[in-house]
């Protein structure tokens, strides 16, 4: 069982790395934002609660954000592990993640950090909205209050995972299959 926790800010290629080393160590992807999307398209009524937040650039409140990859996880059993991409986003989302995977016998192996500069991943947002049909990649004031909620609520993560000393940090520029190989080093390492 490997559990990792892709790390960094909106735009830094989590969702796009993902899909790759899903398949290079058969691990399950649970991306929150996707499941969000998901249930927001669907009406659902967990889609109708994170709406207005999501729509803002605001964190979704930890107690449903927390019920729900709770509910992910429960659906894959029989995994060998888990990529959590966008999850936890919150020192409370952590603290509930570990609570929550050591009741299994589980844990989180290692937290890795894409690392890209603000502007470039602004413009890199701005771009994938043009095709994304996502709202929040179209407007860049609700981009930069997804920076905000980051430095703010996300960042203090980085100190947390550092304690456990599960804490890596890899380059997010360059091609696709370059930081592919980054994170594949890191990963390799930790098993
Ligand atoms: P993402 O696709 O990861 O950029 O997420 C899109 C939006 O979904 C975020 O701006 C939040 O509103 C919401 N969201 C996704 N993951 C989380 C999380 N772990 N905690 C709170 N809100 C989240």
């Amino acid at each position: 069982m490997t559990n990792i926790v892709l790390f960094g800010k909106p735009g830094a290629g989590k969702g796009t790395q993902a899909e790759f080393l899903k398949t290079r160590y058969n691990l399950t992807h649970i991306s929150t934002g996707d499941v969000f999307r998901y249930n927001l398209k669907n009406e659902t009524a967990l889609g109708k609660e994170a709406k207005e937040y999501m729509d803002r650039g605001d964190l979704v409140p930890d107690e449903l954000t927390i019920k729900m990859l709770q509910d992910e996880v429960e659906k894959h059993p029989d995994t060998n592990g888990f990529l959590f991409d966008g999850f936890p986003r919150t020192i409370a989302q952590a603290e509930a993640l570990d609570r929550f995977l050591e009741s299994k016998g589980w844990k989180v192996n290692a937290t890795i950090a894409l690392e890209a500069d603000d502007e470039v991943l602004v413009q890199r947002l701005l771009e994938r909205g043009k095709t994304s049909g996502r709202k929040d990649d179209q407007d860049e004031n609700l981009i930069r209050n997804r920076y905000v909620e980051y430095n703010e609520k996300t960042a203090p993560l980085m100190d947390y995972y550092q304690n456990q000393y599960k804490f890596y940090a890899v380059n997010g520029i360059g091609s696709i299959a370059e930081i592919t190989e980054r994170l594949s080093l890191v990963i390799d390492k930790i098993n």
